[in-house]
């Protein structure tokens, strides 16, 4: 298959579902069904992921099917079925949406605050769009970033999708995250997050970066950007009316003498076999820019060891480098994505074994958490009592990183808050100093 020319973006959301043709191998029922979660939970897709990545023949249980269309055991039975029926009865849109936004609200949407929180101030004013946890890191979520090219099922940013009020976080301009910057000499790594800033336009996207290339920011040293464009929509770096001055931004932000990460989420190695992925991922490259890896480890989606091995070795063999393996937070519809950190280390662990040293950069499974990211690094008996190995990654103080701690073994416990102490000691040593700041994010950072 050779790589379209030009083909347009087609995007479909609720109200265009129908035209999609490959739904109509669903039965009535489910097409129904899919239609109600789509009244509840963000729902959007494009043609490529439809035409490209999907196999037809094996929905529902393709993979790639359930990361972008919404699947039944999202929602609790009875919540579906309440749906279903005002959607078939042709309830009016106001009263469905009543209804979906009330359900909504039991799904948990950002746990612990994450809109509020490790959000900085400038002259005394937050700065929302931007959150400051780590020292020497600034994340920033611009305003025109705020969707993707399609929406994954399992993401737990879905509440800045569906414009419920007040779920959405802040926007605000470029020059105050700019000022930020000049002032925080200490920052040397900038994430640009969404969403996906890669639905901007290059043109935009250089607005936000350019200045950070010239004078008074030479303490930045390395700028990310977290994007699931190469998954979702690799025509961005081909085809798309902009493409070629995105890879003239990335060569500038190289030349510059800075390090440009593009922390691409791949979900399942599919996404990485299409030829025009593989020319989106060789134009980012000769660009100087860097690809490293990143995803959740999703039930139902790719909780499997072999399907890891292959996508780093893949990922290896085009030159990318795998970074991450998250655990899905706790958020959102009904545990149906979460996979206990016992059986997402031993997927880890089964994947990392089969793989050169060269696919070992790759750390994990690692929690965002409250007081840090922390890596499950494994199981042990100790003297008579089974324990999780874990450690700090990244700390909210910087003398908790690789320090190993234990936690009672729990084969059913899913994040870290779940976990109790090991050797009937009373708290985890990073409890000690606990205050109040909660979690920070990130699925595609
Ligand atoms: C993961 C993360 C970073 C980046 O950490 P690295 O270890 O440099 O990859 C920065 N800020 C926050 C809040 C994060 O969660
Ligand atoms: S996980 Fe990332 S790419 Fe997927 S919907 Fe969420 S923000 Fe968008």
């Amino acid at each position: 298959m050779k790589p379209q020319l030009n083909p347009r973006y087609q995007s479909y959301v609720l109200s265009c579902m129908d035209d999609i043709p490959q739904l109509g191998r669903l039965s009535e029922a489910r097409r129904l069904a899919m239609r109600a979660l789509a009244h509840v939970l963000p729902f959007r897709t494009n043609s490529y992921v439809i035409d490209e990545l999907i196999d037809w023949n094996n929905i529902p249980d393709d993979p790639i099917f359930r990361l972008t269309f919404p699947q039944p055991e999202m929602l609790e039975p009875a919540d579906l079925a309440r749906v279903s029926s005002l959607v078939r009865a042709g309830a009016a849109a106001q009263h469905i949406r009543a209804i979906a936004d009330r359900i909504r609200l039991t799904l948990n949407p950002h746990p612990a605050g994450q809109l509020e929180h490790n959000v900085p101030r400038l002259d005394g004013t937050p700065l929302p769009g931007v959150q400051h946890k780590y020292k020497e890191t600034v994340l920033f979520f611009p305003r025109r970033g705020q969707t993707c090219h399609a929406y994954c099922t399992y993401c737990f940013r879905w509440a800045q999708f569906v414009g419920m009020e007040g779920l959405k976080f802040a926007q605000r301009e470029t020059e105050t995250f700019h000022k930020y910057l000049r002032r925080h000499t200490e920052v040397t790594d900038v994430l640009f997050t969404g969403g996906d800033p890669l639905v901007m336009r290059a043109w935009h996207l250089r607005a936000y970066i350019e200045p950070l290339l010239g004078p008074k920011y030479e303490h930045i040293r390395h700028i990310r950007i977290g994007s699931k464009a190469l998954a979702f929509w690799p025509y961005k770096f081909v085809t798309d009316p902009d493409a070629d001055t995105l890879l003239r931004l990335f060569e500038c932000v190289v030349a510059s003498g800075r390090h440009l990460a593009l922390m691409a989420h791949f979900t399942h190695p599919r996404e990485l076999d299409t030829p025009i992925v593989r020319r989106a991922i060789e134009r980012i490259r000769s660009t100087g820019a860097v690809i490293r890896t990143q995803a959740p480890l999703v039930r139902h989606i790719n909780d499997s060891a072999n399907t890891w091995a292959e996508m780093w070795r893949k990922q290896v063999q085009l030159g990318l480098v795998p970074y991450y393996m998250f655990v899905e937070r706790d958020t959102g519809p009904k545990n149906y994505f979460e996979v206990p950190l016992a059986d997402a280390h031993d997927i880890f662990r089964r994947a990392f074994r089969q793989v050169s040293g060269l696919a070992r950069t790759v750390r994990g499974p690692s929690m965002s958490a409250t007081p840090g990211k922390v890596v499950v690094l494994g199981t042990q008996e100790v003297k008579g009592e089974k324990v999780f190995i874990l450690s700090f990654l990244r700390g909210r103080h910087r003398e908790w990183v690789g320090r190993p701690f234990f936690a009672r073994f729990d084969p059913h416990a899913t994040w870290l808050d779940q976990l109790k102490p090991a050797f009937g000691e009373r708290q985890f040593f990073f409890e000690e100093h606990a205050d109040q700041e909660p979690p920070h994010v990130a699925a595609c950072e």
